[in-house]
């Protein structure tokens, strides 16, 4: 049996971001990512994590799930280094609707419910291509170098969605302007505001 590097499992809380944002929702973090980037606020760190195998965080899962929510969002870290048919097999049949967000830079191994794809345009397009191009959502992290013509590279992909949310931290309102004007620019684009943060859930 397969046995998973999970970080956390938490919920009920609110998914904060994009097209279902405001809905409530489980999170299943897995541990560990191929990427690094600077601004990265995801602890998913191995060392404080824990093997699990799939009944194990289905029951985790089914626990918290006080409110039957029934959606978990499955992240990381990056998911899809871990993401396989069996762990997606039990969580269906525990009934989860399952939505994934993922940098794109992996191919996914068994099938989800909703698919966000989360490119970094600075932190991986030279060593790690965006290999899903096509899902329901394409969310766009703004910092300061995010261009246009990230944003133009984008648009040829398969998305049904197509959100710029600003980046945490540092000039966080000076992200917040430049999202703004992006999504004024290009209108295909919407402005997502981590809801989550705002009112103060995890
Ligand atoms: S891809 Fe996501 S989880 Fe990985 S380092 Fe970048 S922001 Fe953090």
């Amino acid at each position: 049996m397969q046995h998973y590097l999970v970080r956390e499992v938490f919920g009920p809380t609110l998914q904060g971001e994009g097209a279902h944002a405001g809905r409530a929702c489980m999170f299943l973090r897995f541990a560990a990512c191929n990427l690094a980037c600077t601004w990265c606020d995801t602890d998913f760190a191995p060392q404080a994590s824990r093997r699990m195998p799939p009944h194990e965080i289905v029951r985790h899962l089914r626990d918290r799930d006080v409110h039957g929510t029934r959606m978990v969002v499955v992240t990381g870290g990056e998911p899809t280094l871990q993401w396989d048919g069996e762990i997606a097999g039990a969580l269906s049949q525990a009934g989860f609707r399952v939505h994934m967000e993922t940098n794109g830079t992996r191919a996914l191994h068994a099938p989800v419910d909703w698919l966000t794809v989360s490119p970094k345009p600075r932190f991986h397009e030279r060593n790690e291509p965006l290999v899903l191009t096509s899902g329901d959502e394409c969310k766009v992290v703004v910092d300061e170098t995010v261009t246009e013509e990230d944003l133009a590279h984008y648009e040829q992909m398969q998305f049904d969605h197509w959100f710029l949310q600003p980046c945490h931290g540092a000039h966080y309102e000076a992200r917040v302007r430049r999202a703004a004007m992006l999504a004024l620019c290009r209108p295909r684009w919407r402005l997502s505001l981590q809801l989550h943060k705002i009112v103060g859930l995890p």
